[in-house]
């Protein structure tokens, strides 16, 4: 009688597994830079991440050119670190991949490993940079997922790992650049309530948030020495606006009451490539916008 009982419950409980397995969302974010994704969808990571989700953020290069006294192997290794930490504040795996910093193209064996990244994954969403940006390497990071979109389904490209079986949604995360087109707002998350969660993850890139990025943008002298003013300081400097059109994603989304209330948020387009996904999909995939 014992074994059926331990057999059942052994059936019961992979039951269990398999159905919390296909109801849990799987998000690739892939940036240039260990602390690209964060800034690109920390917040929206985090929201997924707390209900359950998995996120993956992917630095296609080492970030070893990142800073204005340090640099090679030592700050490649000091950036993997900060980008674990940040990482763990989120609740989601960060991988560094091991690229030149300033020195990324889009080459055949780099978009190969894009595509056996997402892969293994198996991404229902893939969020990466627009090819238009100033940085070549957000740029080269934008056409090498570009050039990923069709091919993770092709299963004699990288025979080595499974293609997948439904071509993901792509989209790309949110910039300010007019050329050739400006930004659309197709998604607009509020992420007012896990702002101060990436602003966390941002403060785990020390190496950036208060050394490079300040001395490159000529206001080191404005960063606080103490840890908990710097913070603070990081969080106001974080702090982003909300356009008119991603003001009007959020009123399609949320509605027009909670949409006038949310105080930050994060925006994406989607890509031409890859999964187009109808209204009801957007909310399966984003979950988080049915939450009013
Ligand atoms: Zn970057």
């Amino acid at each position: 009688m014992l074994k059926y009982v331990i057999l059942f419950l052994i059936l019961f409980s992979s039951i269990g597994i398999i159905k919390a397995q296909n109801d849990t969302l799987r998000i690739i974010v892939i940036g240039a830079h260990p602390d690209d994704c964060d800034l690109d969808a920390g917040g929206t990571a985090a929201l997924f991440a707390n209900m359950g989700h998995a996120v993956k953020f992917v630095s296609v290069t080492n970030g070893d050119a990142g800073h204005q006294e340090q640099g090679g192997g030592m700050l490649a290794k000091r950036r993997i670190a900060e980008a674990q930490e940040a990482g763990r504040r989120l609740g989601v795996t960060y991988e560094v991949l091991d690229h030149h910093d300033g020195e990324l193209l889009p080459t055949l064996p780099i978009r190969l490993e894009i595509i056996r990244k997402i892969r293994e994954w198996n991404a229902d969403v893939v969020i990466a940079p627009r090819p238009n940006d100033y940085h070549p390497d957000h740029r080269y990071t934008g056409v090498l997922v570009q050039d990923a979109a069709y091919m993770v389904g092709v299963p004699n490209v990288a025979p080595d790992t499974p293609p997948l079986q439904k071509n993901p949604v792509f989209l790309y995360s949110q910039d300010g650049f007019q050329r050739p087109n400006p930004f659309r707002p197709d998604i607009v998350v509020d992420i007012t309530e896990t702002f101060d969660q990436k602003v966390a993850a941002l403060d785990a890139h020390e190496s950036q948030v208060y050394e490079w990025l300040p001395w490159i943008g000529g206001f080191a002298d404005e960063v606080p020495q103490d840890t908990t003013e710097r913070k603070k300081w990081l969080a106001e400097n974080r702090k982003g606006s909300i356009s008119p059109e991603a003001r009007k994603s959020l009123e399609k989304w949320y509605g027009q009451e909670r949409a006038a209330q949310v105080q930050q948020a994060e925006a994406f387009e989607i890509c031409e490539y890859g999964t187009q996904p109808s209204e009801e999909e957007i909310k399966r995939l984003f979950p988080m916008l049915e939450n009013q």
